[in-house]
């Protein structure tokens, strides 16, 4: 693989075959929503066996108190395996959903007319209820109402005694608690919405690593969440869900207030032009670099697989594209929540990513070169760019980081280096989120353990791999980007 450069030539993939080189750490992040088909202990430790990397708990579906059982389960499960699994709570947001029905499902027949109401009852084939009580003063005549991530469509026809009439423009299944999408209408509904608020309270009692919140329409709403966490002393990571076509004018501000976003291409791709999404997510993704933030791409990934063990080859193409734009997370959502196949999805993700990387490292631009961020403005930057460029020069096996807040190897990861970031971190919690990070292998150890001793550690770790030999180049980096740190250096080790 090596060539006297220690650059890798496109050509040479073609040599490999189809028989070319893994690598061991996988770079790009596996985040999987669970739900009622993943959330039994059984399952859970599969996924978490299988890679797992961050659990999402969707709070706009089932009840709290599940989702703090699930929570507590996840975190029992990965202390009996050793490993280390972030989990994020992902906030309803001011997204409107329909109630329940009957059964749990209707069929709206097109053409037909329906009702829709805000009072908590159970609907059927021609009522449909509304978890949004102003929908009736908001709504205008010939609006129109999507559903289920846009799959089916009413246009409005009148509105009387409190209630919206509307026609099926689109049938189809309906099922509970989907949500409902209104791209004519003005919403004047609050970014934390009261549900939101006792959510988080769960969250925290909880302890989870992030929150994300859904439909952010600004950095205030961000600032907001941010503002009632500090409130209640919780140190909780913030992802901004970027599903509205507002949040895509005010994206800078709105990813430097987050500590990193979801591309929520279901809500977005109803909100904007589904064919807009593609572009969206590439530039979405190049300024999350930019801003050496966390991006996680999200919705139908391997959407077949909830009825079928295999993928199809689009879906495929989809999560190894996201991998090859440099994404931080891949995200799986009624795949593991609902689907029949939770683990199989996760392995066919893992088998994407890891052929995708592969061929990323191997050949294309080689060691991950490729995107390149349009940063270099200050030491920080310097300097990060500097260690990925050594991490490919010397063919380095690891860059040990060490970190107290874990801002040093996020720092170091927005690079893309060509070697894992071996994170040497003395806090569980900082630990868990660093798992959300592109290229990021936390370890836990001592703070009894000498900064001297780390390089040490990591090599004995590296080789009881069989992952490092005599020769070979280690990094060590500590007080990158980190303002407070007194010793900023680079060491370069040559394992002897
Ligand atoms: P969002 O816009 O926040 O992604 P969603 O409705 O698309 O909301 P997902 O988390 O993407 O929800 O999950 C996909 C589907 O899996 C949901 O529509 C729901 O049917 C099911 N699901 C997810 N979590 C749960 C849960 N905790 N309990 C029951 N069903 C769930
Ligand atoms: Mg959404
Ligand atoms: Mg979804």
């Amino acid at each position: 693989m090596k060539n006297d450069k220690g650059s890798l030539d496109d050509k040479k993939y073609f040599d490999l075959g189809l028989k070319h080189k893994y690598l061991y750490f996988r770079r790009t992040k596996i985040v999987a929503t669970i739900g009622p088909s993943s959330s039994s202990p059984e399952t859970l430790k599969q996924l978490i066996l299988k890679g797992l990397n961050v659990a999402r708990i969707n709070f706009s579906h089932g009840r709290p108190e599940d989702h703090l059982r699930t929570i507590q389960s996840i975190r029992k499960i990965s202390a009996q395996l050793g490993m280390p699994v972030a989990i994020l709570g992902d906030l309803c947001g001011p997204k409107i959903r329909v109630g329940r029905f009957q059964n749990d499902a209707v069929l709206l027949k097109d053409k037909t007319l329906v009702t829709i109401t805000v009072d908590p009852v159970l609907g059927h084939e021609t009522l449909i209820p509304c978890q949004y009580k102003k929908l009736v003063t908001e709504v205008k005549l010939n609006d129109h109402i999507l559903l289920d991530d846009g799959n089916l469509e009413l246009l409005v026809v009148g509105k009387a005694r409190g209630m919206v009439q509307a026609r099926v423009s689109r049938g189809g299944v309906l099922r509970n608690n989907k949500g409902m999408n209104l791209p004519d209408t003005k919403l004047n509904i609050p970014a934390l919405t009261a549900k939101d608020r006792k959510d988080v309270v769960f969250c925290i009692q909880g302890g989870v690593d992030y929150i994300a919140l859904s439909f952010v329409r600004q950095a205030g709403d961000i600032l907001e969440l941010k503002k009632l966490l500090r409130r209640r002393k919780a140190d909780i990571g913030v992802i901004a869900k970027i599903e509205k076509p507002e949040a895509l004018e005010n994206i800078q501000a709105i990813i430097a207030a987050a500590d990193g976003i979801m591309i929520a291409r279901g809500d977005l791709g109803v909100e904007l032009p589904a064919k807009k999404v593609p572009f969206v997510q590439d530039k979405l993704i190049e300024t999350c670099i930019e801003h050496r933030k966390p991006v996680i791409v999200a919705t139908q990934m391997l959407e077949s697989m909830i009825e079928h063990s295999r993928p199809t080859r689009a879906e495929v193409t989809d999560v190894s594209a996201a991998c090859l734009s440099g994404a931080d997370a891949v995200m799986l959502s009624g795949e593991t929540a609902s689907g029949k196949y939770p683990v199989e999805a996760l392995e066919t993700m893992d088998a994407i990513l890891r052929e995708t990387e592969s061929y990323r490292f191997f050949a294309r631009a080689g060691m991950f070169r490729d995107p390149v961020p349009n940063r270099r403005s200050g030491v920080q930057d310097a300097v990060s760019s500097a260690i990925a460029q050594l991490s490919r020069d010397l063919m380095v096996h690891c860059i040990v980081v060490v970190t107290r807040s874990g801002h040093t190897a996020q720092v170091i990861s927005a690079d893309r280096p060509a070697a894992p970031l071996i994170v040497l971190i003395q806090s569980e919690q900082v630990l868990r989120r660093l798992q959300l990070l592109w290229g990021t292998v936390p370890l836990l150890v001592s703070s009894r353990l000498a900064v001297d001793k780390r390089i040490a550690f990591a090599e004995a770790y590296m080789k009881g791999l069989n992952l490092a030999h005599s020769g070979d180049y280690l990094l060590m980096v500590r007080g990158i980007g980190d303002k407070k740190a007194d010793t900023q250096s680079i060491v370069i080790h040559q394992i002897s």
